[in-house]
């Protein structure tokens, strides 16, 4: 049995975070990766918020020195080929006004060897699998079958898709959102914008709203893109994702002008039914943080910043702990990781009903309302000086009966 403070069951950005906060506190921390890094995961454009989580945590200098793709902001195109860009830098006066865009093979891999090179232990193609949660004892299995346990003062699962223990302790539930599914690629090159807004994230809206494009650039040249749409369009169509993403691609007027030269260089990617959310993320000795807690949609590139944000929270909050304060997880995680959450949670819905895309194409030039816009888009969805932080899903609706009016 191996004794440890921090087991960390996962090695994606919200596991690395974790691991580096208690580690450069002189905490003993072991995480284990089920596999060997690189490894490919989908979630490849990054919000602004993203750097002060990585600069709070001592990480930002190995991602600023990567050579990622500089993303300014988001460009939103309507169906009638109208374009409404969506500069980061006109935010509510946070500092980090941009962000990348970042091959996660190669952004994962630099976090979790900053962690481990901080002080971390980290071990490879090693899978969780058993936890006793009286104990609080993992068992984990590496690639040649051995077996070893481990006993932590606290365990945070950060398993991403993996969900490791809100499968293995019945903590799964539906999500609120509407199953999708998600058809992506990589290709080697596209007709990108000749100005500054060549590093920016395209979403395109296509049909009456039935789907919507991503096209994420990379500084090599490749790029990234995928349609999302709700499981009965994709079925509708009863094509192979291939045949699916030529076919939404070849009826998209601008997609398919971007795409006119372009080459995949890997295979076509599908995942289905990826919304999730879990009955509770903290236990007696455990807390569930990023991805194997709740995850929304990908139409506003949320994930790594929610993935960072609860990694590190946890972080605080499990030293804070161990360093004799009385901490109330369910209130200081989980209450303060939901209203984040929910806040996105109102801007998904919102883009899906349509309200939110009546904001965003309108020609309201309001420029306190487009700054908080600005602002959520950018990950600081805990700034309470934000009317849409305070009241998401009151402000939206309100928004659009004045536009409508
Ligand atoms: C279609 C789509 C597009 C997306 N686009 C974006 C985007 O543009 N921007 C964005 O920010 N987010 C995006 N996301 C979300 C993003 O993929 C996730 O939010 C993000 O990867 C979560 O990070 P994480 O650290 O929680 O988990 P992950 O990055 O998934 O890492 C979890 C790690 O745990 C490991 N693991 C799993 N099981 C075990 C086990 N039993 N034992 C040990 N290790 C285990 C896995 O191997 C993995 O490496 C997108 C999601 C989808 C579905």
């Amino acid at each position: 049995m191996i004794e440890c403070d921090l087991f960390i069951i996962g090695g994606g950005p919200s596991g690395a975070i974790a691991a580096a906060t208690l580690t450069q506190r002189g905490y003993s921390v072991v995480v284990a990766e089920k596999l060997e890094f690189p490894r490919f995961v989908i979630g490849e454009s990054l919000l602004p918020a993203c750097n002060q989580f990585l600069e709070d945590a001592n990480m930002l200098d190995p991602i600023d020195s990567a050579g990622f793709e500089f993303k300014g902001g988001v460009i939103f195109t309507h169906p009638d080929g109208r374009e409404v860009p969506i500069h980061f830098c006109n935010n509510l006066g946070q500092k980090w006004g941009s962000s990348y865009q970042v091959k996660r093979e190669q952004f994962d891999q630099l976090l979790i060897e900053d962690a481990r090179n901080k002080g971390a232990t980290v071990h490879f193609k090693t899978e969780v699998i058993e936890y006793d949660e009286i104990e609080n004892i993992i068992t984990t299995k590496d690639e040649n079958a051995n077996i070893q346990k481990y006993r932590a003062r606290k365990v945070l699962d950060a398993s991403g898709y993996g969900r490791v223990l809100p499968k293995m302790l019945n903590l799964e539930e539906p999500s609120t959102l509407q199953m999708r599914r998600a058809v992506f690629c990589r290709v080697d090159s596209d007709k990108r914008p000749e100005d500054e807004t060549s590093g920016y994230i395209f979403v395109m809206v296509h049909g009456q709203n039935e789907a919507w494009l991503w096209n994420i650039p990379f500084s090599d040249g490749t790029t990234s893109y995928g349609v999302v749409c709700s499981e009965e369009y994709y079925r509708s169509f009863n094509l192979e994702p291939e045949a699916f993403l030529d076919h939404i691609v070849a009826n998209h007027e601008k997609a398919g002008i971007r795409y006119a030269s372009s080459k995949r260089i890997n295979e076509v990617g599908t995942i289905g039914g990826f919304s999730a959310a879990v009955k509770s993320m903290v236990g007696k000795n455990w807390l569930l943080s990023g991805n194997a807690s709740e995850f929304l949609d990908p139409v506003f590139s949320s994930g790594v910043t929610l993935a960072l944000a609860s990694g590190q929270r946890a972080a605080e909050l499990i030293m804070d702990e161990f360093e004799g304060r009385e901490v109330d997880y369910k209130v200081e995680y989980e209450e303060y990781m939901m209203r984040g959450i929910n806040v996105f949670r109102a801007f998904v819905q919102s883009w899906y009903d349509g309200k939110l895309q009546e904001i965003i194409f309108s020609k309201d030039e309001n420029e306190k309302i487009k700054q908080s816009i600005v602002s959520i888009l950018s990950g600081y969805v805990w700034d309470e000086r934000n009317l849409f932080v305070k009241n998401p899903q009151g402000s939206i609706d309100l928004l659009v009966e004045q536009l409508r009016r």
